[in-house]
């Protein structure tokens, strides 16, 4: 239970015996809009604390987005935490509303507009930490609005390869893929599934000591050692932007995500001067790759010009504070692919007997609130240029025969790269079985 339906019974109780919950300080709209705090007093009064306490809920659920979603005369609250939905509890009508406009003044956006979709965002501090708050609206068929409140840690995000759980193998290739001075190397995969994060990953894996690099992209608030930020002027393409980067001796460049056609081409025109680094919406690697050929035009160029592919996808790491260990059966380590030697794995706690025979229920835990996992961590397919896959490219092949000929050629897939962190006792074997219906 969050802080919505428990606040009322709490007041009730014995004050000395509660522990303080610090509220959210909101700090400002990301567009630089004051909210007019004295023009809309009445939407303050019955929207502020509300608006507090929802988003504190949601921070010390971890989650990652908050919902308020208007369903008749109530408004349901709804919680993603590591990409799992969670429902919260119910609004009024009412309450639900001031709550949502309140979030727009907050978000300097115009709380008169209820029928258009809008998007903006803040500045919030809890616990001593910044976090940087998504607001948007979407009308709804009945005249309400859908809140979302997207909420990004502006400290302790998952920053380098390790933490993103690459494995030593994906580190290497990586410093492999981005110290030749050409080729390009991708990170791709549907939105929201951490591939701006693997981009970012990718970037740090470069070797920054031994190469000069170079972002065009805008590194927002992520720190990122020893690459230069490049300002390009306005007036320039992409292409002469790039030249101007190759003659200040620059060996690798972050690029824009590859959105299109125009930018696919330069790339790839360019890609024999500079190592180029980059992100790409596709479902998987070998679906960008046939993309790429159709934008390019020209399957030689893409399969001579490619370094290397990464997808990621990110899976739930098992609760260090409530993991239940046990001795998994032989034959299961063997099905699923395992080390032999696997003695122990770890799942969310269940239920036990006791030696009287007794059922002992698992102790609830407060670090995961008791959904047995605390934070994710990725896996990856990783696609590589091999002979092989060379050949099948540049005959033509559509991305299931890419794919085939690559895991023929050992590429890592999803399932393998996961069992690394089964083994390692980072995850459990339920998660994996969540994440790849039916059982890898
Ligand atoms: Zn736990």
């Amino acid at each position: 239970m969050g802080l919505f339906g428990r606040r009322a019974e709490e007041d009730d109780e014995d004050e000395d015996d509660e522990e303080e919950v610090e509220l959210v300080l909101f700090q400002g709209a990301l567009n630089g809009k004051e909210p007019n705090m004295k023009e809309n007093q009445r939407l303050v009064q019955a929207g502020l604390n509300p608006a507090k306490e929802l988003v504190t809920d949601g921070l010390t659920r971890r989650a990652e987005t908050i919902r308020v979603e208007p369903k008749g005369e109530r408004s349901q609250v709804a919680f993603l935490v590591d990409g799992m939905p969670y429902a919260g509890g119910k609004l009024t009508k009412p309450q639900g509303l001031a709550i949502t406009q309140m979030l727009k003044l907050l978000a300097g956006l115009d709380i008169k507009v209820r029928n258009q979709p809008q998007s903006g965002g803040l500045k919030a501090q809890w616990n001593e930490l910044p976090y940087e708050l998504v607001v948007n609206t979407k009308p709804q068929q009945d005249g309400s609005e859908l809140l979302t409140i997207k909420s990004r840690p502006l400290k302790n995000q998952i920053v380098t390869p390790d933490e993103l759980g690459m494995s030593d193998d994906l580190k290497k290739k990586i410093r492999e893929w981005t110290s030749q001075h050409k080729g390009l190397s991708l990170s791709v995969g549907t939105p929201n599934t951490g591939v701006t994060t693997t981009a970012f990953g990718m970037l740090r894996g470069v070797d920054c000591y031994m190469f000069q690099v170079h972002s065009l992209r805008d590194l927002g608030t992520r720190e990122v050692v020893n690459v230069t930020p490049y300002q390009a002027n306005a007036e320039d393409s992409l292409e002469q932007t790039l030249m101007r980067i190759i003659r200040v001796e620059s060996d690798c460049v972050f690029v824009d995500p590859v959105i299109n056609a125009d930018i696919a081409k330069t790339l790839f025109a360019m890609q024999d001067k500079i190592t180029l680094m980059s992100e790409m919406a596709a479902k998987d690697c070998a679906s960008a790759i046939v993309q790429l050929v159709q934008w390019v035009g020209d399957a030689s160029l893409v399969a001579n010009g490619l370094m290397g592919l990464i997808n990621t996808k990110l899976i739930r790491m098992i609760c260090p504070e409530c993991k239940q260990a046990y001795r998994p059966n032989p034959k299961l380590i063997a099905k699923v692919g395992l080390p032999s030697d696997t003695k122990t794995l770890y799942r969310k706690p269940v239920a036990t007997e006791n030696e009287k025979g007794e059922v002992e229920e698992p102790d609830p835990c407060e670090k995961c609130t008791d959904t047995g996992y605390f934070g994710r961590i990725g896996i990856f397919e990783i696609i590589e240029m091999s002979a092989g896959v060379k050949e099948c490219i540049i005959g033509g092949g559509d991305a299931n025969a890419i794919r085939t000929v690559a895991r023929k050629e050992g590429m890592t897939t999803f399932s393998k790269d996961a069992l690394r962190h089964v083994a390692k006792g980072i995850t459990s074997l339920e998660e994996l079985q969540r994440v790849f219906k039916p059982v890898a």
